[in-house]
């Protein structure tokens, strides 16, 4: 059997899935959307039943990719029983999606969830009298504290076993001649859920409009003799939708009985009074995230160093992790390498196991301890209500770019890795949005970006490197307030999305939900990062160890098939100012490896402008100081600014092409999203390099 759970968004059916499911869970995509499908098993009754997390929504209409997945879930795949889960502290609000499911052919168990909140406000609803009026069974759950949910599953067991036909709020109304009508004629017809779609061709829906374009002329028949109230000015989408609020209030009406007086606060509602307070809202915020990003990625906890407290910082833990699992991979590359070596393994698979595939996985895995504590900060602030606040907030702020309030989060992990901040639009409902936030994703300079500015800024610009690497910061986000804009006014046009939210009520995280939001985003980042970047470092030191004979060469130099390659599309770069001069071929194949990974672009260039030095020896300090002077009489400071511009706005990484292209939704969109990011990377290269030879500093 299957059951699918639907409900609005944030009315608990997450949790209720997990409670259900458990370790038997797993995520993988609707088919063409980038919605996430969540599907599971429940072993608690006599067989089997898999149960289907459905994308949270608010109605059945056909605007969003969430509302038109639901729907055709329930209509094409045929569940055997709906679980319409509701939140009961916001019952009349809830049960809109309710009279929509009703009008379905599928039997019905409605979980009445939160039932804990309810309680505790001393709220009362009389449970009783909304199932005779909705004509289904309702179970009083609370899916956070696993109450109530074994007689919820036994109910809808039973209930499966049953038919059911839909059942509509028009039944009573004033269109209810008409709207019979026009169900005898869908029936007639023998179509499926002939009360569902009846409604909908009312509405004049374009879903059902378009599957049954054969009875059009017949329904606008019937439509015509209704006659709408003047201010609907023909609307009957709003006139449905009126007529199942009025139904609402009608039947709502002494359900529920509130024993506190209402001007009585709540807990939350106390909370809520500082957090988000118009005035200390967002600097409480503020301070929170940057408590964050300070566990997971200073060097100096507590600014005891800064302070002159210790002669040495203490590391955070996030950095602390990191170099242990670093090390932990050091240990692993050069015991490989011994083996191999040991084994006479020939010097090209050493190179390749040793310097591509392990040394590449590396570069990527050493972070995962900080992307863990992130995503273990943020499941946090979501499972403990504070982030739908927080969302709230800056949605003030974030609207006048064309960005809601949601997309603020995705934008803030984008200084980590664009990466998860990438696969976090999920939680944007509107693809549009989704879409402008992934092609913004890269020019805030990541984490693997910044041994670059630290290259740069100290061998160009001694006694000026923090406000240079202030200043590329800031590039960074100018550049994205532009092209929000820009592509807000011509390829997203139209509305932000009103940004609708409940807010929960704040609570304690709970273990086991914030462990399986973890562990779910862990697999899928790890799965995806060594895939991609097995697969790339492979190529890349292939193409940097050979030449078009296929005959080994020096590493990283100018026979090399990239060294090749570098030189023939160096004239791409020149009015950039950093590919000029003889060595201007090596900044442009440390652009093109930056690609791939941004964290090659350090490791090409101390060998290519260390004649003589291996990579490594960077950490060496004479190594690094020769490296300075070589870059120093390379680069002009113009040159070095332009050159860092473009590393910073470009393709970030393989690993953040897959990402957007999981996020995108087709192959057309990820290519103008490539074309979108050297695109303006090329152009703010191109105008840095010339204000700044303007401004003096050409060389
Ligand atoms: P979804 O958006 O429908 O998947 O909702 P979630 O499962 O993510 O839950 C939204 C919020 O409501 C989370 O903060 C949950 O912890 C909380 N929540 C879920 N069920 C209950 C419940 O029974 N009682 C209370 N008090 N909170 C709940
Ligand atoms: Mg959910």
């Amino acid at each position: 059997m299957r059951f699918a759970l639907a409900g609005n968004p944030n009315c608990g059916k997450t949790t209720l899935f997990n409670g259900l499911t458990g370790s038997t869970a797993h995520v993988g995509n609707w088919p063409g959307v980038t919605v996430d499908r969540r599907e599971g098993m429940y072993k608690k009754l006599e067989e089997k039943v898999t149960i289907v997390d459905l994308p949270g929504i608010y109605s059945l209409s056909p605007y969003t990719p969430e509302e038109i997945v639901t729907r055709n879930y329930i209509i094409d795949e045929k569940p055997d029983l709906i679980i319409n889960i509701i939140d009961a502290t916001n019952l009349e609000r809830n049960l809109y999606l309710t009279t929509q499911l009703l009008e379905i052919d599928c039997p019905v168990v409605i979980a009445l969830n939160m039932m804990d909140s309810v309680l505790k406000d001393g709220t009362k609803i009389d449970i009783k009298v909304l199932e005779f009026k909705l004509g289904v069974p309702i179970i009083p759950i609370s899916a956070l504290r696993s109450d109530g949910i074994k007689s919820l599953m036994e109910k809808a067991y039973a209930t499966a076993k049953t038919k059911r036909v839909g059942k509509s709020v028009l039944e009573n109304s004033d269109m209810s001649n008409q709207y019979g009508e026009i169900v005898s004629l869908l029936k007639k017809e023998n179509v499926l859920h002939p009360v569902f779609q009846a409604v909908k061709l009312l509405e004049g829906d374009e879903l059902s409009k378009k599957d049954f374009a054969n009875l059009l002329p017949k329904i606008e028949k019937v439509k015509n003799t209704i006659s709408l109230k003047e201010e609907l000015e023909g609307d009957f989408e709003a006139a449905v939708a009126d007529l199942r609020y009025k139904y609402i209030t009608a039947n709502c009406k002494g359900i529920i009985k509130h024993t506190k007086k209402s001007n009585e606060l709540t807990k939350s509602d106390k909370i809520d009074k500082v957090l988000t307070n118009r005035w200390i809202g967002i600097p409480l915020f503020l301070l929170f995230m940057f408590i964050a990003f300070h566990l997971i990625f200073t060097e100096d906890l507590l600014f005891l160093n800064k302070f002159g407290v210790l002669e040495e910082g203490i590391l955070s833990p996030g950095v602390w992790l990191q170099g242990a699992v670093g090390q932990l991979f050091g240990f692993l590359i050069s015991g490989t390498g011994d083996v191999l070596a040991n084994i006479g393994a020939s010097a090209w698979l050493i190179g390749l196991v040793v310097d591509g595939i392990l040394t590449g996985l590396d570069a990527v895995l050493s972070f995962l301890p900080q992307i863990l504590m992130l995503f273990l900060f943020l499941s946090i602030m979501e499972d403990s209500g504070y982030m739908a606040r927080a969302a709230f907030l800056m949605d003030r702020v974030l609207r006048r770019f064309g960005l809601s309030g949601k997309a603020f989060m995705p934008l803030l992990m984008c200084f980590g890795c664009s990466v998860p901040a990438m696969m976090a639009t999920r939680t944007l409902e509107d693809p549009k949005e989704r879409r402008l936030t992934v092609m913004l994703a890269p020019f805030f300079s990541c984490g693997a970006k910044l041994p670059i500015w630290a290259m740069f800024s100290v061998a160009v610009f001694p006694g000026n490197a923090d406000f240079v690497v202030f200043g590329i910061y800031l590039l960074g986000i100018v550049t994205a307030i532009i092209a929000a804009i820009i592509l807000k006014k011509t390829v997203f046009k139209g509305e932000t999305a009103p940004f609708i939210m409940e807010l929960p009520a704040y609570h304690l995280p709970q273990f086991k939900n914030v462990v399986l939001h973890l562990w779910e985003k862990l697999k899928g980042f790890v799965l995806r990062a060594t895939t991609i970047i097995a697969g790339a470092v492979v190529v890349i030191w292939f193409f940097s160890n050979f030449n078009f004979s296929l005959e080994m060469v020096q590493a990283n130099s100018a026979d090399s098939i990239l060294g090749i390659v570098g030189n023939f599309i160096r004239p791409l770069f020149i009015p950039l100012g950093f590919a000029s001069g003889t060595l201007g071929w090596k900044a442009v194949v440390a652009t093109i490896s930056g690609l791939i990974a941004k964290e090659m672009v350090v490791s090409t260039m101390g060998v290519l402008y260390n004649p003589g030095i291996e990579g490594d020896a960077l950490e060496d300090q004479g190594a690094s100081d020769a490296l300075s002077v070589t870059l120093a009489t390379s680069f002009s400071p113009a040159a070095a600014l332009a050159f860092m511009a473009f590393n910073l706005l470009s393709v970030p990484c393989m690993a953040a092409v897959a990402a957007a292209h999981g996020e995108l939704g087709g192959k057309k969109w990820t290519a103008l999203t490539i074309a979108f990011w050297i695109g303006t990377a090329w152009i703010v290269s191109f105008v840095v390099f010339n204000v700044a030879t303007l401004l003096g500093f050409g060389g």
